[in-house]
This record gives structure tokens, sequence and C-alpha cells, in this order.
């Protein structure tokens, strides 16, 4: 397949931007990019005028909630506590799973997002744990299965006795099946990590053993930290330095208010942040630090965490981040002098945006080695930006483009591992029978709610 004559943003720094340039795709892989490439008997895909970048990475996604999509709109951190995670999940059946994560995965395909984090905090039963993963697999996305824990009591399994903390642990039983059964390849289209609660919701025996288990089964921990209340002034990433548990490769999810000190933790432990901007301004967690994390050399992903409160693409959190982040440092520039006058120093840009978007978000899932930029040798992910669109053309800086004027209707061709998943803005799965399956999922769940009417969330949540 050769994709012919586009504006192809590598997010590789050793290619960098080509104004014109083809992408040669073999088999399931990128074999070369540069302008005026020759492969005789290729399928050729014209993108004159069009942005080619590599697939997005949503890096935290809890797309079992896909199917109670926008319940929410108003919700605090808090309130999502009790009303999604104690009302709503306790209820979700194996096929609920199954549909969500099914149309939850089908819509980053649709979005350009061409690896999701699934952090799967619905393990009610084994079955749910096959279903989730089957969602995944007939999706054709790529995507790493952050198998987590059941949601069947608020208490029992985020604060346990006495708010004191969780005493229940993973199903290390149920983790090493799926280990073997599904993800005995680190190299496969769906690979495997281990989404924990840490050190602010569980007791220090259950945090031990939950990175042990992750450490004998050789997966990357997905943790949240740092956020909202919960996480103002517990200091978890000092807590896990105590207890000897800052293991690499772990994605500490928001961090919002990790002290400086923790942020030297983050970055000597070899580790990285996936930040859900937001969601995090919508509901409370704290700011998306970017300067922070980018000053500590510490790889940053976005996340889209919940579709009960926010939509779930990339341009958002891209919309989210650019425009909080600069908020947040004119503030403090202005704070500290009123006659600075240069922002280039601590803003950041369109560039540091995509990236984050693209090969940050490939960092942070623990697969930069296959994905997240356009690189011959790596897995053909690939989307097109249509740069003839009413809300896009015509194209100065293709960056600001994609960054600052695209949205969702704008992806125009996605490509997973060499396999085209969209093409002329329609995707090629069938959605009529996933849709019918998500609505039903949804129909049955908020049967199962106090207040099924619009309107319906308990007010002593939304407070
Ligand atoms: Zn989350």
């Amino acid at each position: 397949m050769l994709i012919r004559n586009g504006i192809v943003l590598t997010q590789d720094p050793s290619l960098g931007e080509l104004p014109r340039a083809d992408v040669l795709v073999e088999g399931d892989t990128i074999a070369a990019v540069g302008p005026n490439l020759s492969a005789e008997g290729a399928q050729v895909i014209d993108a004159e005028g069009d942005i080619v970048i590599p697939g997005f990475v949503d890096s935290h996604r809890h797309t079992w909630e896909t199917s109670i999509r926008t319940c929410a709109p108003d919700y605090t951190l808090g309130a999502y506590f009790a009303g999604i995670l104690d009302k709503f999940a306790p209820h979700y059946r194996p096929d609920d799973v199954y549909a969500a994560n099914l149309w939850g995965a089908l819509e980053c395909a649709n979005a350009g997002i061409t690896t999701l984090v699934d952090w799967s905090h619905i393990m009610n039963t084994h079955e749910h744990a096959d279903e989730a993963i089957r969602g995944l697999q007939e999706s054709g996305i790529r995507s790493v299965f952050a198998f987590g824990f059941p949601n069947t009591s608020l208490q029992d399994w985020w604060f346990g006795p006495d708010y004191a903390g969780s005493v229940l642990e993973i199903d290390g039983d149920l983790a090493r099946r799926l280990r073997s059964e599904y993800f005995n390849s680190d190299d496969s289209l769906i690979t495997m990590a281990l989404a924990t609660r840490g050190t602010n919701f569980c007791r220090e025996e259950v945090v031990r053993n939950e990175w042990e288990l992750a450490k004998e089964l050789g997966l990357n921990i997905t943790v949240h930290v740092a956020m909202y209340r919960f996480g103002y002034t517990k200091m978890q990433l000092t807590k896990l330095k105590e207890m000897d548990l800052l293991y690499p490769n772990t994605t500490y999810i928001h961090s919002s208010h990790l002290l400086p000190d923790e942020w030297a933790m983050v970055r000597d432990s070899g580790s990285n942040v996936s930040y859900a901007p937001q969601i995090e301004l919508q509901m409370g967690h704290g700011w998306a630090q970017a300067v922070t994390a980018r000053d500590y050399g510490v790889p940053i992903g976005l996340s889209s965490d919940v579709a009960t409160t926010a939509s779930s693409d990339q341009f958002t959190q891209m919309h989210a981040i650019f425009a909080s982040e600069r908020a947040r440092r004119y503030e403090i520039a202005w704070d500290e002098n009123l006659e600075w006058d240069q922002p280039e120093s601590k803003l950041i840009t369109s560039r540091d945006v995509l990236a984050m978007a693209t090969i940050g978000g490939a960092q942070v899932a623990g697969i930069a080695d296959r994905t997240g930029s356009i690189t011959p040798g790596k897995k053909a992910d690939l989307v097109i930006i249509d740069g003839h669109a009413v809300n896009v053309a015509p194209v100065i800086d293709p960056v600001g483009a994609v960054v600052c004027a695209a949205d969702v209707s704008n992806v125009d061709t996605v490509i997973v591992g060499g396999t085209v998943l969209k093409r002329d803005g329609k995707l090629v799965a069938d959605l009529k029978g996933p849709l019918q399956r998500v609505n039903a999922s949804r129909d049955y769940l908020v049967s199962k709610i106090d207040q099924p009417a619009p309107g319906w969330l308990p007010a002593a949540v939304t407070a």
C-alpha cells in the first residue's frame, strides 16, 4: 500500500515533518517514508493536500463505561465514585462489558485512535475478563488490556473497612490464566498490563502483593495517583518509595498534585504520566501539568478516562491540555512579573501537544518500539486527516491544522497494522450489531438505577 503525496508529520525526530511525501506499507509494517517512492502494483491511496500522522494513542480509558456514555455530565470525581462505581458497576454482566468494549474500540478506530489502553476494572467474574478481551479483539485496533479488579462494591474495592483501604486483591490466578491464554506474546496486537489501585485505596500488604504480581507476570503497572482531594495530601509516590515499589515503566495517571521530589521519583524510576485533561478540568482532579512533566523529562500521554462525563477522542484532549496548561502558565508568569512578555519560555506548543497524543502515548503504553511514529520498521498505524475539509482548509501549518482545527469528522482514513479500518470517512466495520448490543446494555443498566429519568442523577452525588 502506498500513501502518496501527503503532508507527513512523522513524529520521528530523525525524519521530522515532510511537506510532500509518501508512506510505503508492506504487510503490517512501514517499509519506507519519503518523496517519490515507487512501488509497483501497490494499492495507492492519494493523500494530496491531506495530512498523514501516526495513529493517536489513548493511554487510559475505562472502556466498559462506553455503554453508559454521558450519563453524568455534571459529576465531580467524588460523585463519580458514588454514582458510577457504586451504582452502575455492580450490575454489569459479561455481555455489558463486551458490548461497551467493542463499541468503545470502534469509536477509537473512527476517531483515529489506533492504540487504546483499556483500564479494565470491571472484572466482576472471570467471564467479564474474557468478554472485555473479546470486545477489543473484534474491533481490530491495537490495545493494551490493563487487567484490573472487580467493582462489586465501592467500600470493598476502593476504601475498605472503615475507609482504611481495601483488603481485597486482584485475582492473581485469573491474571495468570489470561496472561498464558491470550497474552503469551508481548508483540501481539493486544498486550497486557496490570491496572492497580495503589497506596491511596489499599492496605499496604495488598499493594505489595499486586506490585509483586506485576513483576511475576512481567507486566507494566498503571495506577491513578495524586488526584482530587483523595490524592492532594496523601503522597502516594513517597509511600511507594518507602515500600521500594517504584518500578520502571509505570504509568501514573493524573499526577495532578505530585510534590517536586515525587516528580523526581517518576523520572528516576523511568516511568511516565497519563493526563486526561478534559476530565481533570471538569471533575476536579487538578491541572494537567505538562510543563512540569516536560521539565522533568517525563513522557506524557493523553487519555479520555471516562465516557460518562466527556467525549473520548484525542482532539478534545489536545484542545483541553493546550488551553489549560497555557492558561496556567500565563497566570503563574503574570503573578510573578506583570512585565513578563516572553511566552515562549514556558508555554507548551502545538507540536508538544501532537507528540503527547501520538509518540508520547505510545511511550506511556509501553509500545513505542512498534507504534507512535511514522518510522520504517514500525507497525503501520496511520491516520489521514482531510486537508480539504471546510474546517481544516486552507492549510498553512499542518500541525496547527491537526491540533487546532481538525476534529473527528476529518479523520478520513485509519490503518492499524496495515489493515484499513476506515476509508473515505467511513468505518469498514458494520456498526448495526454493535449498536444494538450497546443500546440494549444501556437499557438494562439504566433500568437497574433508582431514578431512570432525565435529570435522574441523585442530587446527593452531584454535589
Ligand atoms: Zn481513570
